[in-house]
């Protein structure tokens, strides 16, 4: 029985948070020195998400992101995989990776089952990488869309963060590396996120400043019809090479977004931005049935009317979604404990 919220939005898009835990500290993301970890006894267990897959497969979601902090840090993913790539209602199984880990694990993420892979990847430049993310990990990376380009995913997709002084004079170099490994590059805008504490609207590039700066290189880009509810607007240069943009900070799709995010410890978020979520775990560890858990779940989407970077756009004064301080008393604010 597929529901839908208030703007008429259905439930299709679960990105699941198997961990918080992450081995970089990407500046966008996870800038501070120290960070509060969820308690390691609150994390759910694979067939804990298992079986909260299944309620929210017979309400609408038919395609699964797993994410983090960095999914790879979880021991034993591939059993994950596996689990969900046996559910029938699935459609699509994907996950995003910052591909520090993804050399040793790729072969096994494919034969598990999983569909396709999008890694981040902000910079070809060893030094600024270690700058931006303080790990001089990025052979590793590399190596690790290697591997996935070998695996025989159905699809590889790189994320690029587009951070004004910082990567936007690679935009078009790391087209040309996403060339190479046959893998289709989306650029992002930077977004005010929580966590995100050194974002300040100076450092956003545009949409249209990354469209640019592809134009300008290239000549025609040509922009390709929408595809449902994905939020990157799609472009064809005149070589046939496609790539995606991901204007979430200036021209948001917020009419669209079926998209809702399980951290890592059960608590499910209807939006990027919401400050609350919804606690499954303790339901789901008191014994809760499948209805009842559809029941749970069924009255906070079709209740859902949230369109937070839409209302974002609409402010005169605009600065980082959350102080650190906050940030520190709730951990679930922060964008790598709900996902990104
Ligand atoms: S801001 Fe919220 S409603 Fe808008 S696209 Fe992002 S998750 Fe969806």
């Amino acid at each position: 029985m597929a529901i839908t919220d208030r703007l008429g939005r259905p439930l299709g898009n679960l990105r699941i948070s198997v961990t918080d835990r992450c081995n970089l500290r990407c500046a966008y993301c996870m800038p501070e020195r120290d960070y509060v970890w969820l308690p390691r006894a609150d994390i759910l267990h694979f067939e804990e998400i298992g079986r909260l897959a299944d309620v929210f497969g017979s309400l609408g979601v038919d395609r699964i992101r797993l994410t983090g902090g960095e999914p790879l840090t979880r021991q034993d993913l591939p059993r994950l995989v596996q689990l969900l790539a046996r559910k029938p209602w699935l459609r699509d199984l994907a996950m995003t990776t910052n591909g520090v880990l993804l050399e040793a694990h790729a072969q096994a993420l494919h034969d598990a089952g999983l569909h396709r892979v999008t890694v981040s990847l902000d910079t070809l430049l060893p030094e600024r990488f270690r700058e931006l993310t303080r790990f001089d990990e990025l052979g590793r990376v590399l190596r690790g869309i290697d591997a996935a380009a070998r695996a025989g995913f159905s699809a590889i997709k790189l994320d690029t963060v587009v951070i004004r002084g910082v990567n936007d004079d690679e935009i078009v170099p790391l087209l040309e590396r996403a060339k190479g490994w046959g893998a289709e590059i989306r650029f992002i805008e930077y977004m005010d996120v929580g966590g995100a504490t050194l974002w300040s609207r100076e450092r956003v590039v545009s949409r249209q400043g990354i469209l640019r700066a592809i134009a300008d290189a290239y000549g025609e880009v040509e922009a390709l019809p929408a595809e449902g509810s994905a939020p990157a607007e799609r472009f064809r240069l005149v070589d046939g090479t496609v790539f995606g943009v991901i204007a979430s900070t200036t021209a948001p799709f917020c009419r669209a977004c079926d998209r809702s995010r399980l951290t890592a410890d059960g608590l499910w978020y209807l939006c990027l931005y919401a400050t609350q979520g919804l606690d499954l775990r303790k339901p789901l560890r008191e014994g809760a049935s499948d209805e009842q858990l559809k029941t749970l779940l069924t009255g906070a989407w079709t209740f859902r009317a949230d369109r937070g970077a839409e209302e974002r756009l609409g402010l005169r004064e605009r600065a980082p979604l959350v102080g650190k301080a906050d940030l520190q008393n709730d951990p679930h604010l922060e964008m790598h404990t709900r996902g990104g």
